[in-house]
């Protein structure tokens, strides 16, 4: 008999701050006697830094991962009259920018293997007025940036990728985010590479539509008091800086940290007759932001999460509704046949807990009290 009840939280942030404690801290604690609380060496420092490690020229930070879309979108030109072309089943955050930039959100179902946006779908719904396709590395899986690229130069779009959940993954042994018109990131605290706060950037080669950026997120001005345009007030907060400077040295560790654990989970789970572990696209490196499972068809995904949350076991669902099945979205009329496999998948798909910290020991516990469901 087990003697001790395992908890097994979906994430743990607090276990991640122990172990960097001294170095946050100090970081924290630098910015305080340093005084500078907007711009400063820590942002700076933080830009040139997470630019450099994807080998990318200019990397603005901003004040979260949906800025980040609506602001780059902007600078692009899209707007009214535009259509942006993005996945059904993802955070509403990218389709929510596409319309804030005045741009029409027209959304395309998703790969039933991979999850990612599904390109015949792109290819069925490109048209005169579409201008770009958003991407999104949902989970952590490269979508087919490749075949997405072809397309989009075969229409003359702009590809801009949603990285926000997959910071360093690769396709073909090529980090995501640093072959497209620009990609963006979030840096929520429970992403990969998270803050303690709000955060987000742009990663962008061109030198030109990288001021657009910086300016446009600076209320228009680079200089004080020059306001060639009007902007807004998204900069990356220098505390958040500072922690995702110290973050970033750790960040390598912790993506193979959750490959293994996503390594572990696959060899438990292969063998269930209630579940199908996540498969992940050739020649990809997936960063494991969240493990999601499929429940077989004929098994209750509601039951067996509450199955687990009795066992101390908490587990979520990304999502559980189809952003076009959204009330955000009843204004354009879809039936949740216009996109079957997002509306099939969002009532069988179970996010189970993932972080570096997590032990072989709750991994194990999981799948135990799965395999005995
Ligand atoms: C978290 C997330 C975002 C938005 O990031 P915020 O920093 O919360 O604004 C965008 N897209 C996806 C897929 C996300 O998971």
């Amino acid at each position: 008999m087990r003697s001790i009840v395992m908890k097994v939280p979906f994430i743990d942030l607090k276990a991640q701050y122990e172990i960097i404690k001294f170095d946050i801290d100090r970081a924290i604690s630098d910015v305080l006697s340093g005084a500078t609380f907007v711009g400063g060496h820590h942002l700076h420092d933080f830009e040139k830094q997470f630019a450099a490690s994807y080998g990318v020229k200019h990397c603005i930070g901003l004040g979260n991962g949906t800025d980040a879309i609506f602001i780059t979108l902007k600078v692009l030109g899209i707007g009214p009259g535009d259509e942006v072309i993005t996945a059904a089943n993802s955070y509403i955050a990218a389709s929510a920018a596409i319309s804030l930039a005045g741009a029409k959100a027209v959304f395309a179902d998703i790969d039933p293997e991979y999850y990612t946006i599904d390109v015949e779908d792109i290819k069925r719904k490109i048209n005169a007025r579409t201008k770009a396709i958003l991407p999104v590395h949902l989970y952590g899986q490269a979508a087919p940036i490749d075949q997405l690229q072809e397309l989009a130069r075969k229409h003359n779009l702009f590809v801009l990728e949603d990285c926000a959940q997959a910071h360093f993954t690769e396709e073909n042994g090529v980090k995501v985010g640093t072959s497209s018109n620009a990609s963006t990131f979030s840096f929520y605290p429970t992403k990969n590479l998270g803050a303690y706060g709000d955060a987000g950037c742009v990663l962008i080669n061109d030198d030109e539509l990288a001021e657009k950026i910086r300016k446009y997120a600076n209320q228009g001005a680079l200089k004080k008091h020059q306001h060639d345009i009007e902007g807004v007030n998204s900069r990356l907060d220098t505390f958040q800086a500072a922690i995702l400077g110290v973050k970033l040295k750790y960040i390598h560790h912790w993506t193979e940290t959750r490959i293994n654990h996503a390594a572990q989970y696959d060899k438990l789970l292969q063998a269930s007759e209630k579940v199908e572990i996540p498969k992940v696209r050739e020649n990809t490196k997936h960063t494991y932001h969240l493990y999601v499972i499929r429940c077989k068809v004929g098994v209750d995904r509601d039951h067996l999460r509450s199955y687990l949350a009795d066992n101390d076991v908490i587990t979520e669902v990304h999502y559980p509704l189809a952003l076009p099945n959204m009330g955000a979205y009843d204004y354009m009329h879809h039936s949740p046949n216009d996109f079957p496999v997002s509306s099939d998948l969002q009532n069988r798909i179970l996010s189970l807990p993932m972080y570096a910290e997590l032990t072989d020991e709750q991994i194990q516990h999981v799948c135990e009290l799965i395999l005995k469901y």
